[in-house]
């Protein structure tokens, strides 16, 4: 027989719609501000930039954003453009042959549409230099859909505080990409993107937790594990915390 697929419990599902909400009015007064998340940002910047953001600070982006930017104001003009001289400008990025190599091929395909992509995840699948993850970003910011940008730092979160995925990638696992969906059912996604970034990124960091300020730790996983930061303050569990 058959196993049922790894899918969020009802009570998976009620912790990561508490998550969102806490994530929401955390970001409120701990937003970090990035040129991209300006209003009246264009939807042309904001797909690039998450092209650009894939392994990649958000800051070393963020550097390089007005001269990108000023450079190439449409789709049209990095099509135009010869891949060594774009890759110039994304040398600060790292990877920038292949950076350059995806970003003029979709840029092509964009140029010829328009700026229009496909409205589903199907159709997006044919898209040159369209992955997972840059396909929901698409479907987030151009076409206005409950996507998830689920990358290694929203996984985080969500494994931490709800439960660990069971495969190791994360585009593949069913538990993590039906919990990330979830997590933006309600409120406003790309706020909640946003947040479970910047949360991920500034306190619940892979490289140093903030664990004994962080009010969701009461039903932190990480607890049991042998994270450090989380050792430290198991014994005084007494201050306030979210139970989510
Ligand atoms: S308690 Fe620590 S590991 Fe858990 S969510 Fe908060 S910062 Fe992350």
């Amino acid at each position: 027989m058959a196993s049922l697929p790894d899918l969020p419990t009802r009570g998976d599902k009620r912790k990561i719609t508490n998550l969102g909400r806490f994530l929401r009015e955390w970001f409120k007064d701990n937003r970090r501000d990035f040129p991209w998340r300006e209003p009246g940002t264009g939807t042309y910047e904001r797909i690039c930039v998450e092209v650009l953001l894939q392994r990649t600070r958000a800051q070393t982006v963020a550097n390089i954003y007005a001269e990108f930017f000023g450079r190439f104001p449409d789709w049209e003009e990095i099509a135009q453009t010869d891949e060594l001289e774009l890759g110039e400008f994304l040398k600060p990025l790292g990877l920038w042959r292949r950076r350059g190599s995806g970003l003029k091929k979709l840029a092509c395909y964009a140029a010829e549409r328009h700026g229009v992509f496909p409205d589903t995840e199907m159709d997006l699948a044919d898209v040159p230099a369209v992955g997972q993850y840059v396909a929901n970003a698409i479907l987030l910011f151009q076409h206005g859909q409950r996507k998830p940008l689920l990358d290694v730092n929203m996984a985080r979160l969500l494994e931490r505080c709800v439960r660990p995925r069971r495969l190791a990638d994360i585009r593949h696992d069913p538990w993590l990409q039906a919990a990330s969906s979830w997590l933006v059912r309600r409120g406003d996604p790309i706020m909640t993107n946003w947040a479970a970034l910047d949360y991920s990124a500034s306190v619940c960091n892979i490289a140093r937790n903030r664990c004994s300020s962080c009010k969701l730790r009461s039903s932190c996983s990480c607890l049991n594990t042998n994270c450090a930061d989380a050792k430290k303050f198991a014994a005084s569990r007494n201050s306030p915390s979210l139970s989510i």
